[in-house]
């Protein structure tokens, strides 16, 4: 069994709900179980136009190895409507009903063409480390906080 994060996106098509099923829905993938989740958080795009995100970071338990996990959440992504990344290459950081990235996943570091864990780009997102902060303070020192301060971020609930 390994402890994994896992970040919760959405900025299209009623945000805050598709996040709030996709907390349960990640709960119902195959040998997981849901251990806690995060409030729901409400940011800007970072280098996008478009709506609000709406974020939240949930911590789960599995026995599915890390790219079976990943090809679940991905999974999720697709039945939430969302474009396949390969139509949706061009578009960086476009808008989307779903997106779901793996953050940790136990102690492993992975660097391959399909996965980077730990995420490679969490330290610098306040819609990350907030969220991470709350369900589990002992992951994100304070000046790892302090240092995406600037970035405009509300709890939502
Ligand atoms: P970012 O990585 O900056 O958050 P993104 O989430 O918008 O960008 P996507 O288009 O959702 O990027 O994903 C592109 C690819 O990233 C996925 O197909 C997946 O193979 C790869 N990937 C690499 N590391 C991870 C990870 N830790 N979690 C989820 N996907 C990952
Ligand atoms: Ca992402
Ligand atoms: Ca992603």
């Amino acid at each position: 069994m390994v402890t994994a994060y896992i970040a919760l996106g959405s900025n299209l098509d009623d945000p805050a709900h598709r996040v709030d099923a996709a907390r349960l829905a990640v709960g119902g993938i195959p040998q997981t179980r849901l251990v806690v989740v995060s409030s729901l958080y409400q940011t800007k795009p970072v280098d996008a136009s478009g709506d609000d995100y709406i974020n939240a970071v949930i911590k789960i338990e599995t026995e599915l190895g890390i790219y079976q996990l990943l090809k679940e959440l991905q999974r999720l992504e697709s039945l939430s409507g969302r474009a396949l990344a390969q139509d949706r290459a061009h578009l960086h950081n476009a808008p989307r009903t779903l997106d779901l990235d793996i953050l940790l996943y136990g102690a492993a570091r992975i660097e391959s063409s399909t996965l980077t864990v730990p995420h490679v780009r969490m330290w610098q997102r306040a819609f990350v480390l907030v969220p991470l902060s709350e369900i589990a303070p002992e992951l994100v020192s304070a000046e790892q906080l302090a240092a995406v301060s600037g970035q405009l971020i509300s709890r939502l609930s």
